[in-house]
């Protein structure tokens, strides 16, 4: 009998680990959504609007303007110290020059050891797949339809699967915890178990402003008003699981949780990100996000209210800056807590920012000075 390892946020596995997991765990692997596009079109996708059925290029929250744009790319794996990049997608095999040569090229700025996965469908231009090898591609991950889990033998994709564990690459499954599929779902780890897939990554299912409605029809519910995940799809992880381990079977199982990918993934991608971007008057957070005061002014210009700043109150040019794109002043929260009374008697509005420290700069929390 195997042990059950409990890690992050309810996220557990049996051994062993694919080191993909392991650095997404610690934030240092780079989320690169190559296209939108994808030939497959599962009912649960949880793709965004703005990214489904689009040939959109994203490193993290980052978006490449042309598939030429690659210094973003390099930039951003820089900014969190990447030491690995999951690509995803839409189904990177619709683009899979483009995936090829981003392999190559993160490959070249990174060396060898940066460790490049990748999820597909495995329908289109699977032919491809030992062009990935050969650019050094380290992991592909098979997502196969729930239709076909329990008859995986009798499909095209168990012949691709079983192809691509003859390469030079590490081959392994993703698919969601879809509640009360346990059965299907085992039946597909003992097959890949058998073959040699390495392993198995069940996602919790969660609802998405895209997949809602089909989630909904087919009765699935929220597990709780504050999360997205549903209701009954980690029981049936953790019956995968358990059954993995009273079974002994070599492959390694993880079951990656609503929560760990946004209490630990991201915050510490984030966290990795804040370090290097945040300016001097931005205070980093516990969480990674970045704190900092605000001024807008409504009828003085922002370039005639810097210099007024900088001069009344002899602040220096790292701890205040006008953001031109935001149309506002930022300055160091300690230095804008000392003069929001005096500033809103000269009618400027000054708040406490919070924000993620990500490309798209999400806006976590607002609140007016003086408190
Ligand atoms: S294979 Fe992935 S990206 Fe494509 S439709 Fe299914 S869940 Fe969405």
């Amino acid at each position: 009998m195997k042990k059950i390892f409990s890690w992050f946020n309810e996220s557990s596995y049996v051994e062993p680990l694919s080191p993909a997991c392991e650095m997404c765990a610690a934030g240092s692997k780079m989320v690169l959504l190559i296209t939108g596009l994808c030939p497959s079109s599962c009912f649960y996708c949880p793709l965004s609007l703005e990214k489904s059925g689009k040939d959109r290029i994203f490193a993290d929250e980052w978006e490449l303007e042309t598939e030429e744009d690659t210094e973003k790319l390099l930039l951003e794996a820089k900014y969190i110290n990447a030491t690995g990049a999951g690509i995803t997608g839409g189904d990177p095999f619709v683009v899979w020059k483009r995936t090829q040569r981003y392999i190559t090229l993160l490959k070249d700025n990174f060396g060898s050891d940066f460790h490049i996965h990748l999820y597909t469908s495995g329908i289109k231009n699977v032919d491809k797949i030992n062009d990935f090898v050969s650019a050094g591609l380290d992991e592909i991950r098979f997502h196969p339809v729930p239709n076909n889990w329990d008859k995986i033998k009798k499909t095209q994709i168990a012949d691709t699967i079983k192809k691509t564990l003859e390469t030079d690459v590490d081959v392994a499954i993703e698919i969601p915890s879809i509640p009360g599929m346990e059965n299907e779902i085992f039946s597909l780890v003992n097959w890949a178990d058998d073959v040699g897939v390495k392993w198995v990554n069940l996602n919790e299912l969660e609802f998405s402003e895209t997949n809602a409605e089909q989630l909904k029809n087919k009765g699935y519910t929220l597990i709780d008003d504050v999360s997205s995940a549903v209701k009954g799809s980690q029981d049936t992880a953790y019956c995968v699981l358990d059954m993995a381990s009273k079974n002994d079977l070599d492959i390694g199982i993880h079951y990656c949780s609503s929560s760990f990918k946004d209490g630990i993934q991201l915050r510490n991608r984030i966290k990795r990100r804040a370090k290097n971007i945040a300016k001097k008057y931005e205070i980093i957070s516990d969480d990674g996000t970045l704190l900092k005061g605000v001024i807008f002014s409504q009828k003085t210009p922002l370039k005639e209210l810097y210099i007024f700043l900088k001069q009344e109150y002899e602040i220096e040019d790292d701890f205040v800056f006008l953001n031109k794109g935001k149309n506002r002043i930022e300055i160091g929260l300690w230095i804008l807590e000392k003069i929001a009374i005096d500033l809103r008697k000269k009618g400027f509005e000054c708040f406490m920012i919070e924000e993620y420290p990500t490309a798209d700069a999400l806006e976590v929390e607002r609140m007016p000075l003086p408190l």
